[in-house]
C-alpha cells in the first residue's frame, strides 16, 4: 500500500473501497484517516477473562468465550434470511444468531478455527444464545495490544451491514494508526502541554485506540478532549478580537446631558451594584474606539432594560440613534411604553415599528428615523427589513436575543457605516461552558442580582388530585386583589388537542370562577392579534383576575400585580420554558406562588425538572441541570443556534477542561495574537484544518 497519510481519503485505504466509505462518509462523517482515528470509543471493554456456557448466568451483560465454531448455516424465512451457527467452547455448545447481513456474514464467519465469541447471553427456551455476537479469530485478539482493555466504538445498522460494527471499525482504526502514526506531530505549544500534564498527540491517539489501562485511556482522551476544546477557543477568540479590536467602532467618549439628566433626575431608583457593574463594563467597550459586541445575561426581573435605556442614552449622547429589537409584538409595545414613562419629558424621542404600523404612521417613522429624529427605535423583525434606514445607527440592542437568528443579527450590521455597538440581552441564562463556547466570540457580562425588595418566588408541585386545593388557593388570592396566570402547554406537534384541553380548562376555570363576580381572560395562537393585545390589556390593566393563556406570556410581559403563575401539564414543559414562565411573576411587592401541575405518573427527567423548579430559583442553576438533561444541542434550540460541532469533547463532561482551554488560549493569544511564531505554526496549522473541518466554528453574532 502507498504510504497512508493523515490526509488520506478512507476510500483508498486497504479493504474500505467505494462501499464502505460511503457509508463511513454518509454515517459517521468520516472522510479522511484522521477522521476515522478521531472516531474514538465510547466505552472499553474489560476483555481479560474467558466465560464458560456452563457459568453463563442471568446477570452477565455480556460474555466472552473461547472454542469453535462448528458449523454455520443460512436460514431463509419470514422477513429475510439469517445466519445460525453452533459454537463449542469444548464442554458445552450454544447457537449464535444473527438476523442482519446474512450473505456478509456466512462468507467471513470463521469456521473451525479457535475464536474469540463477545456478545449479550440471552435465555430462550431455557438455553443460552448470543444474538449478534462478535466473533474474531483467537490469532488475532492475542496478536492485539493491550488486551485487556478493548475499546467499543459506535456504529450504525448501515456501517453494520458493511462488517463495519464496532469490531469492524477497531480493527480498521488499528491498522490505520500504525501505518499514520510515523506522520502524526505534535500541534499544541509545549508550555500548554506542560501546564495541563498532558500526553503528546501521537501517544494519545495510538493509545485511545490500544488502551494497556484505564487510567492511560483515560488520559488520552483528555488530551485530545483539551486540544478540541483548545483549538475552539483559539478561533472563537480570534474572531473576537477582529470583531472588536479589528473593526473600528463609534466612539461614544462624551457623557452628556441626556444621560445625566435621566441618571440624576429621572432614575426612579438607585441601581443594584450589579447593573452599575455591567454599566461601568459596557461604558469600558465604548469608549475605546473599537466595537462592542456584548452579551448581557440577567434573568428575568434582573432590570436589563434600564441598562439598555443607559446605553441608548450615551448614544444619544453622541449624537448616534440606537434601536431596540424585540421578540414579538406585545414585548416591543411594552419597551415602548415603558421607555417613554421613564423618560418622562425629556427631550428623547423613542418610536415604535412593529408589523402592525402602517400607512402614513409607518412612512412618519420612516423618514424621521432616515433624518436622524427619532433617538430610540423600538421593534420587532421588521427593525431588519431594508426598507429600514437609519440616519446614524450608534447602537443596536437586542432584547431576548434567543429568539432571533445569527443571520439575522448579521443584518443589522449592514444597517451603518460603521457597524453599531451590539449589546445582546437575555433572561435565558447560559450554562457557563454555552456562554464560553457558543457566544464564546461576545464578551460577557452577567446581572446576577435583582433590585431590592423581591420576594423570591414560592415553588410548589401538585398533582392533579390536589386540584381543589388549589382552585381554593387561587379564590384566596384574587380576594386580596391578586391576579393569576394559568398556562397551558401547546406544542406544534398535538396543537389540536392542547388547543381543546386549554379550550376545556378555560371552560372549566370560568365555571369555578364564573363573571360578574370574576373576569377570565383567554389568549392563544390562535386569536386574531387585535383580540390578543385586547386581552392582554385587559390583564395588564387588572380587570381581569385570571389570564387563561398558552405560552405566548412567556416572554418578558410585564403584570406587577400577577402574583400566581399556575403551569398544568407542568412535566411537558422544558426547564427554561418553566423558568421563563414562573418569571412572569414576583414582579411586584406581594409574596408570589408558582404552582406546578401534573399528573402523578411522571418520568424520572420530568420529576427532576419539577424538583428543580421547587428547589431554585436561580436560573443559572437550572440551565445547568438543564443542559445536563438536554445536551447543549437543544438548551440552545436549533441549528442557527450557534453550539459548535464538537468531534471528541462533550460541554457537560468536560466543563473543567473548558475552563482551563479558554483560558490558556487566551494567554497564547496575548502574547501572539496572530499564531505567527514559529513555535506556533504547527498549532496554527492545526487550527486551519479543524476549521475547514467545522465551518460552524465562526460566525457573526
Ligand atoms: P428584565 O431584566 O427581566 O428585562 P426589567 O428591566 O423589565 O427586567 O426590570 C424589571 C423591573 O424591575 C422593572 O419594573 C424595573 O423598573 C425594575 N427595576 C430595574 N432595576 C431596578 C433597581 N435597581 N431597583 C428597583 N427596581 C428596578
Ligand atoms: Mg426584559
Amino acid at each position: 500500500m502507498a504510504e497512508v497519510l493523515p490526509s488520506t481519503p478512507v476510500e483508498f485505504l486497504k479493504g474500505v473501497g467505494p462501499k464502505r466509505s460511503d457509508a463511513l462518509v454518509s454515517e459517521l462523517g468520516i472522510k479522511t484517516c484522521m477522521d476515522l482515528i478521531l472516531h474514538l470509543p465510547f466505552r472499553y471493554e474489560d476483555r481479560s477473562e474467558f466465560h464458560k456456557i456452563s457459568g453463563i448466568h442471568g446477570e452477565h451483560t455480556a460474555v466472552q468465550m473461547l472454542g469453535v465454531i462448528t458449523q454455520a448455516k443460512e436460514v431463509r424465512g419470514g422477513r429475510g434470511s439469517r445466519v445460525i451457527a453452533v459454537f463449542d467452547d469444548g464442554e458445552a455448545t450454544m447457537e449464535l444468531q444473527w438476523f442482519r447481513g446474512a450473505q456478509w456474514i456466512i462468507r467471513n464467519l470463521p469456521v473451525q478455527k479457535q475464536v474469540v465469541v463477545y456478545g449479550k447471553p440471552n435465555l430462550y427456551k431455557g438455553k443460552w444464545n448470543i444474538a449478534h455476537p462478535e466473533v474474531e479469530l483467537f490469532s488475532h485478539f492475542e496478536n492485539r495490544k493491550g488486551n485487556g482493555l478493548h475499546p467499543v466504538y459506535s456504529s450504525t445498522e448501515r456501517l453494520g451491514r458493511q462488517g463495519l460494527h464496532s469490531q469492524g471499525l477497531a480493527k480498521l482504526i488499528r491498522n490505520v494508526i500504525s501505518a499514520v502514526q510515523p506522520a502524526i506531530t505534535e500541534t499544541l505549544p509545549d508550555r500548554v502541554i506542560r501546564e495541563m500534564k498532558l500526553m503528546g498527540r501521537s501517544e494519545a491517539l495510538h493509545t485511545v485506540h490500544h488502551p494497556p489501562s484505564p487510567q492511560k485511556a483515560e488520559q488520552a482522551q483528555i488530551r485530545l478532549r483539551f486540544e478540541e476544546l483548545f483549538l475552539l477557543q483559539l478561533t472563537l477568540l480570534q474572531h473576537k478580537n477582529m470583531v472588536t479590536k479589528d473593526l473600528p467602532g463609534v466612539r461614544f467618549a462624551e457623557v452628556g446631558e441626556a444621560f445625566n439628566t435621566f441618571y440624576h433626575e429621572r432614575l426612579p431608583f438607585e441601581l443594584t451594584d450589579a447593573q452599575k457593574r455591567v454599566l461601568r463594563e459596557i461604558r469600558g467597550d465604548l469608549n475605546t474606539g473599537w466595537h462592542m459586541n456584548r452579551l448581557l445575561q440577567g434573568d428575568v426581573g434582573s432590570g436589563k432594560t434600564v441598562v439598555a435605556l443607559l446605553t441608548a442614552l450615551l448614544a444619544k449622547d453622541n449624537g448616534y440613534q440606537s434601536s431596540i429589537m424585540a421578540p414579538t409584538e406585545i414585548l416591543a409595545q411594552q419597551h415602548l411604553e415603558g421607555l417613554r414613562e421613564m423618560l418622562g419629558p425629556m427631550d428623547v424621542r423613542v418610536e415604535l415599528l412593529t408589523g402592525s404600523v402602517k400607512g402614513k404612521a409607518r412612512k412618519t417613522v420612516l423618514a424621521d428615523l432616515k433624518t436622524g429624529h427619532i433617538d430610540i427605535l423600538v421593534g420587532t423583525h421588521a427593525l431588519i427589513e431594508p426598507t429600514v434606514v437609519f440616519g446614524k445607527l450608534g447602537l443596536a440592542v437586542i432584547d431576548e436575543q434567543h429568539r432571533f437568528g445569527v443571520a439575522q443579527r448579521a443584518k443589522l450590521w449592514k444597517k451603518s457605516k460603521v457597524a453599531p455597538h451590539i449589546l445582546v440581552m437575555t433572561a435565558t441564562p447560559i450554562p457557563r461552558t454555552l456562554a464560553m463556547t457558543a457566544y464564546g466570540d461576545l464578551d460577557a457580562s452577567i446581572l446576577d442580582e435583582l433590585p431590592p425588595g423581591r420576594k423570591p418566588i414560592q415553588t410548589v408541585h401538585r398533582t392533579d388530585s390536589a386540584r381543589l386545593g388549589v382552585f381554593q388557593f387561587l379564590e384566596d388570592q384574587i380576594a386580596e386583589g391578586r391576579q393569576v396566570y394559568l398556562v397551558y402547554p401547546l406544542i406544534e406537534e398535538s396543537a389540536t388537542l392542547d388547543h381543546k384541553d386549554l379550550m376545556d380548562g378555560y371552560e372549566s376555570i370560568v365555571r369555578r370562577f364564573p363573571p360578574p363576580k370574576y373576569q377570565i381572560g383567554i389568549v392563544h395562537g390562535r386569536m386574531k392579534p387585535e383580540d390578543k393585545t385586547w386581552e392582554m390589556d385587559r390583564f395588564v390593566k387588572g380587570q381581569a383576575n385570571i389570564l387563561v393563556a398558552t405560552t405566548v406570556i412567556e416572554v418578558g410581559v410585564n403584570v406587577p400585580n400577577a402574583s400566581v403563575m399556575v403551569i398544568e401539564s407542568a412535566e411537558r414543559f422544558g426547564l427554561s420554558q418553566l423558568h421563563q414562565l414562573r418569571g412572569r411573576v414576583g414582579r411586584g411587592a406581594n409574596q408570589s406562588y408558582c404552582v406546578l401541575m401534573s399528573s402523578s405518573d411522571l418520568g424520572q427527567d420530568a420529576r427532576r425538572r419539577l424538583e428543580t423548579m421547587c428547589r431554585t430559583n436561580d436560573g443559572f442553576e437550572i440551565a445547568e441541570v438543564d443542559m445536563e438533561l438536554r445536551g447543549p444541542g437543544d438548551v440552545m434550540g436549533t441549528q442557527q443556534s450557534g453550539v459548535p460541532d464538537l468531534k471528541v469533547a462533550d460541554l457537560v463532561r468536560d466543563r473543567p477542561l473548558l475552563s482551563s482551554a479558554r483560558y490558556l488560549a487566551q494567554e497564547v493569544l496575548a502574547d501572539d495574537p496572530q499564531l505567527g511564531r514559529e513555535e506556533h505554526i504547527a498549532l496554527r496549522e492545526a487550527l486551519e484544518t479543524a476549521l475547514k473541518a467545522r465551518s460552524n466554528w465562526v460566525r457573526i453574532s
